[in-house]
């Protein structure tokens, strides 16, 4: 099994669904990015390709699998535009390396793996007009054949026709596993003709537990800040310099200081990276405020005060109900002032102000 950490009871269900031969010839996966989706489309795949049919995990089927190399799996999941083909295909081995190291692979990793620039993940209309091909040729293994499409939601809509005719035609020992982070995008037909396995969010247990080998002060800050989407949490693990934690922890430190020298350097820094980037570092950065001064961290975590480059306790037992206001409001017109490509060093200057004062009960 690819493991997954809140959804023991799909995985017999869909277990036992299989061993009886009973799984829907479509089925449609829901949950929230960097969660137990992926895995658990990828255990669907293994359960139907093992030659032992029990999802052994050491059979050529299942070996095959693991690998993202199983001749009758067939993966579908969206990319950037720009490669050769204008499928999936361009972009293959990166996705198995990328899935490989993390079965809980979120969206936003994925693209910053595959793309330096602002680009917009998008599953081509080539990949699904050739669905229907890829999937029709016999079974090279002769047995099942999935085809596991990721992130339903960003294939056009001249495109979702076409999926709906593959699903509304089922093919002999064809199985369609569609994993979606935002199914109310789906065409209704779509929906409708699925069956549906909806994941139970990921609790902190879950992040404890992956994050086991890391330190406890380096899992919680991992935890705090990407909270439930565990996928992100491996990947800034995995490659701090592509995640912008160094960069929000940094931000943080010199807001909190307030030195105007270091803050023109931090804003020049910060404007400069490409616009999803930063307001993604935004995003976190409201999400770990929040979380550390609302639930006030000091009084839950004890010892995990020191987290990695951030003293929360030192930030949250110095922020009064009114700073926190000032944190949010702060944030939240700097989110608004990049959507409307408002100058961002102008914007970015008076928020990090606005959090120093927050910060210091200065509000
Ligand atoms: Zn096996």
């Amino acid at each position: 099994m690819f493991q997954t950490y809140n959804n023991a009871a799909i995985v017999s269900q869909l277990k036992h669904a299989i061993e009886t031969k009973k799984l829907h010839h479509a089925n449609l996966i829901s949950s929230g990015p960097g969660e137990d989706g992926l895995p658990l489309g990828l255990t669907v795949a293994r359960l139907l390709l093992c030659e032992n049919n029990t999802d052994c995990g050491t059979c050529k089927g299942c070996t095959r699998v693991n690998k993202l190399e199983h001749p009758d799996l067939t993966l579908t999941f969206p990319v950037v535009s720009g490669g050769a083909s204008g499928t999936s295909d361009d972009y293959i081995k990166e996705f198995r390396s990328a899935l490989i190291s993390n079965r809980f692979l979120d969206p936003e990793s994925w693209q910053q793996q595959i793309s330096t620039k602002n680009q917009q993940l998008q599953i081509p209309i080539k990949e699904i007009q050739n669905l229907q091909h890829k999937l029709s040729l016999t079974a090279a293994e002769g047995k099942n054949r999935v085809l596991l499409l990721w992130m339903p939601e960003q294939i056009k809509p001249v495109a979702s026709n076409k999926l709906l005719k593959l699903i509304e035609e089922p093919l002999p020992n064809t199985y369609i596993i569609l994993i979606s982070h935002r199914k109310n995008r789906l065409l209704p037909t779509v929906l409708s003709r699925c069956a549906p396995w909806h994941c139970r969010p990921l609790s902190s247990d879950s992040f404890n537990k992956e994050l086991s080998s890391e330190t406890s002060a380096t899992a919680k800050l991992l935890e705090m800040v990407y909270a439930p989407n565990l996928g992100a949490a491996i990947t800034a693990r995995q490659s701090p310099e592509t995640t912008q934690i160094e960069g929000f922890a940094s931000w943080m430190r010199t807001c909190y200081k307030g030195n105007p020298v270091e803050i023109t350097e931090v804003v020049n820094e910060l404007s400069s990276l490409p616009k999803e980037g930063l307001k993604t570092l935004i995003y976190r950065a409201q999400h770990f405020l929040e979380r550390g001064f609302y639930h006030n961290v000091q009084a839950t975590e004890g010892s995990a005060t020191d987290l990695g480059a951030i003293n929360v306790q030192k930030l949250s037992n110095s922020v009064l109900p009114r700073g926190a206001q000032t944190i949010t409001s702060a944030l939240g017109s700097c989110l608004r002032d990049l959507e409307r490509n408002v100058h961002v060093k102008t914007s970015i200057t008076h928020t990090s102000y606005e959090l120093h004062k927050a910060f210091r009960g200065l509000v």
